[in-house]
């Protein structure tokens, strides 16, 4: 049986790590600054944008919430956005996604400044990412906590490993393939057109799974002792735990690939946490560069 990746606890060491550093910044005095931007009523943004500003206040940050109505206009948006990018106390921005169809999201993730964009997704950050400037970059925090998930199975120099990361999206994706191959390894990318995904996954020494399709990737299709990373958060009925019930599980069926892989993430309680934790971290990481302070490793 695989060994179970414990995310919760990944993310607990990530984030005393956090509090810690945070603590040491204060006494030199700098308070990290996390400001969280919402547009509308959105119920699951509205519980996400939440537990980022409660993570925050619990790390010793700064942290500001805005809540803006739904009829905000873009050009309301880029105004705040401006107004954090020139505050001093604010080292991290993060805009909740996503936001009402009239606003355009590409226009106002670029509007923020990139020495502040936590998120990792300016077009800066995901250049830097892609030409191996990880130093400097700010790294999407979904795909930065999967990688410390297999860090703790695989170590750090990932050399000569076959991973494959079924799904390409901007946010998991094609950041997971880069921060790989910076590690080493030897990536393929694969989506919906790849043929005989099957073959391929069995291929993979380390198997990333971002596609959101419940346990598509199945036992069979894992290759024994294989770094199984499941990304994917899907609501699923659950009609055993009575009427109208769900649960969640990831894009890999558990049960039978946990028979075959060395290790492998739950869900709930693998790469989920991580990305809350990663969020804490970037922060951390955004004002000790402000401050000329050397960041901890994570
Ligand atoms: P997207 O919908 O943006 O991307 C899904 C990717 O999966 C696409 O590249 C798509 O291919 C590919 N795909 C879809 N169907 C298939 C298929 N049958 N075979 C192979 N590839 C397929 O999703 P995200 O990347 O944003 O999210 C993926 C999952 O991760 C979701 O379940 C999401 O909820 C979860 N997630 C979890 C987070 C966390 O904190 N744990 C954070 C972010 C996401 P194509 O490009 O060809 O369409």
């Amino acid at each position: 049986m695989a060994e179970i990746i414990d995310g919760k606890q990944v993310a607990q060491d990530v984030i005393a790590i956090v509090t810690n550093s945070s603590a040491e910044l204060k006494a030199k005095g700098v308070v990290p600054g996390l400001a969280v931007v919402m547009v509308g009523e959105d119920p699951a943004s509205q519980v996400y944008v939440a537990s980022k500003s409660r993570k925050a206040k619990e790390c010793g940050f700064h942290s500001v919430q805005h809540t803006l109505p739904a009829e905000t206009s873009q050009g309301m948006l880029l105004a705040l956005i401006a107004e954090l990018n020139a505050d001093p106390a604010i080292h991290g921005i993060l805009v909740q996604l996503p936001l009402p169809d009239r606003i355009d999201s590409g226009a106002v993730i670029q509007a923020i400044a990139p020495d502040k964009d936590v998120d990792g997704f300016h077009f800066i950050n995901v250049g830097k990412l892609g030409t191996g400037e990880t130093a400097t970059a700010f790294v999407p925090c979904t795909p930065a906590g999967s990688l410390l998930l297999i860090e703790r199975v695989r170590g750090r120099d990932l050399s000569g490993l076959n991973a494959v990361v079924v799904g390409r999206s901007n946010i998991v994706g094609k950041p997971m393939a880069n921060l790989l191959l910076a590690a080493n390894c030897t990536v393929t990318i694969a989506h919906s057109r790849t043929k005989d995904l099957r073959a391929l996954c069995r291929t993979a020494d380390i198997l990333v799974a971002a596609v959101g399709r419940p346990e598509m990737v199945k036992g069979d299709w894992i290759k024994d002792g294989a770094t199984v990373v499941d990304v994917g958060i899907n609501r699923v009925p659950a009609p055993e735990k009575g009427d109208g019930k769900s649960r969640l599980v990831g894009d890999v069926d558990y049960k039978h690939a946990a028979e075959r892989a060395g290790a492998i993430t739950p869900v709930p309680g693998g790469v989920g946490p991580m990305t809350i934790a990663m969020l804490m971290a970037n922060t951390l990481v955004s004002a000790c560069r402000m401050a000329r302070i050397e960041p901890p490793k994570f």
